[in-house]
């Protein structure tokens, strides 16, 4: 099958690698002229564990190519998949559909034959059909069917989900690019099928769903480990307790600092608008976002506590800062809103991340970096764990107890043992423990 993939950030590029390694013929268009003189060269603009490997395997095979020319590209290919950014309007939270209707725009006026448009981009119900008629508008000969393909895979596993997808979710109302789909999905068949074939509306409004429902596990968790914290109990038992329960299962059920990312927030506010708009509301949604938008910020205040009450003049180093580990993507990582809570109390910032420093300095200003955790630590009157990145999972305890002024370690993502850390002479502060 010869694929684009209009978008070569996150999902555009796993997504074109691994149909690229399926042995399809893929070519990744992006807008961003130095992401594509990169990608290339053979530098891969993101961290995400096992891509470069996989894009260069692809690049040799001659599979996996690059360019900016949508026109060239989209001639003769048997789908076009759009799998730019959705974020959310500033304003009301609505996604921002403002390169899905760009990229549409350019896409309609190279096709050629038979082509599929695939919406790989999580966006509104409806957009399927805003497509289809942007698309007649501008080339009204084009012979081409819209189907939408929410992609599921999470960033720092995602090469593994992608190949290895609990389901592939294909809305669409044409035989033809159902046949389409099928074939390219195929390779991952192997015995059982995931492909899920529904309406496109159905196909649409279940990213959004299944977003929302994992964004409300966490916020659950969260919010009992909060009441763990006044009645005595710790959270860690008690999600092992419900987890379980089949009905239940134990995933998204590790009580932090709230849930950020690129997807979790602006796509719980898109689905509230959508709700809006349709007169329909999702009250549990909207009680998981004004609880999570919360506790962020009451993050910085159990620092504040856990440092004495008070960090006017105090410096506090910061472990971890992308929104979860091996990613670098920065996009409202519950950090920055404790680091801004911590600043607006007075406090200094010393601050260490394995990969996203790079993302985070135009995001996170009047912050000192550091090049290992050590580092970051040394005279800080308390330590952070915000990411749980597999490097500070065994920090040497002794070590950090003797580089700190204050020997505090609030630990956000409960990585560590209360005992161990007690033993090394730190008083320990963590989520619903
Ligand atoms: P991204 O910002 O990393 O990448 C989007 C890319 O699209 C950018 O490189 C941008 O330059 C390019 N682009 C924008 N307009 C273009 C145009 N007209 N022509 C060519 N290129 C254009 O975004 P992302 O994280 O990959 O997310 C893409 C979509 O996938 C979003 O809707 C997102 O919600 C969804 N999604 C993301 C994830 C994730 O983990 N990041 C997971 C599932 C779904």
């Amino acid at each position: 099958m010869k694929i684009v993939m209009v978008g070569s950030g996150y999902v555009g590029l796993v997504s074109g690698a691994c149909f690229a390694d399926f042995g399809h013929q893929v070519t990744c268009v992006d807008k961003d002229e130095t992401k594509i003189a990169a990608l290339k060269d053979g530098v891969i603009p993101i961290y995400e564990p096992g891509l470069d490997k996989l894009v260069a395997a692809g690049s040799a095979s001659g599979r996996l190519t690059f360019t900016s020319d949508m026109a060239a590209a989209v001639r003769g290919a048997d789908a076009v998949f759009i799998a730019v950014g959705t974020p959310s309007r500033r304003g009301d939270g609505h996604a921002d559909m403002v390169y899905v209707h760009a990229a549409t725009r350019e896409i309609a006026t190279a096709l050629t034959g038979f082509t599929v448009i695939v919406n790989k981009s999580t966006v509104p119900v409806g957009t399927g059909d805003d497509v289809e008629r942007l698309i007649c508008e501008v080339n009204p000969d084009a012979d081409f069917a819209v189907v939408s393909n929410p992609e599921f895979l999470r960033e720092g596993a995602a090469i593994d989900d992608f190949k290895r997808p609990d389901r592939v979710v294909i809305g669409g109302h044409d035989e033809r690019a159902f046949a389409v789909m099928r074939e390219i999905y195929r390779p991952l068949a192997l015995g059982r099928s995931p492909l899920i074939e529904m309406s496109r509306r159905g196909a649409e409004l279940t990213k959004y769903a299944g977003n929302a429902f994992l964004a409300t596990k966490i916020t659950f968790i969260n919010e009992m480990a909060d009441l763990c914290e006044k009645v005595g109990a710790d959270v860690q038992e008690v999600a092992r307790g419900i987890g379980l329960d089949n009905r239940i299962g134990s995933k998204f059920l590790h009580a932090g600092p709230g849930y950020g990312g690129s997807c979790f927030p602006k796509d719980t506010l898109a689905l509230l608008k959508t709700a809006e708009d349709f007169a329909s509301p999702l009250r549990i949604v909207e009680a998981v976002v004004s609880v999570n938008d919360r506790r962020k910020r009451a993050m910085g205040r159990k620092v504040i506590e856990a440092a004495g009450g008070d960090v006017r003049g105090k410096t506090v180093a910061i472990l971890g800062l992308a929104f979860k580990p091996n990613t670098d993507d920065m996009r409202d990582a519950p950090s920055i809103a404790i680091i801004q809570a911590l600043q607006d109390a007075g406090a200094t910032l010393h601050v260490y991340d394995p990969k996203s420093m790079e993302q985070a300095r135009s995001v996170l200003k009047d912050v000192v970096y550091f090049d290992s955790p050590y580092a970051a630590m040394a005279g800080a009157d308390a330590l952070v764990i915000a990411t749980e990145w597999d490097e500070f999972r065994a920090l040497d305890l002794p070590r950090v107890t003797a580089l700190l002024r204050t020997p505090v370690l609030v630990d956000l993502r409960n990585i560590y043992p209360r005992v161990m850390v007690e033993a090394a002479g730190l008083a320990y502060t963590a989520v619903g423990r």
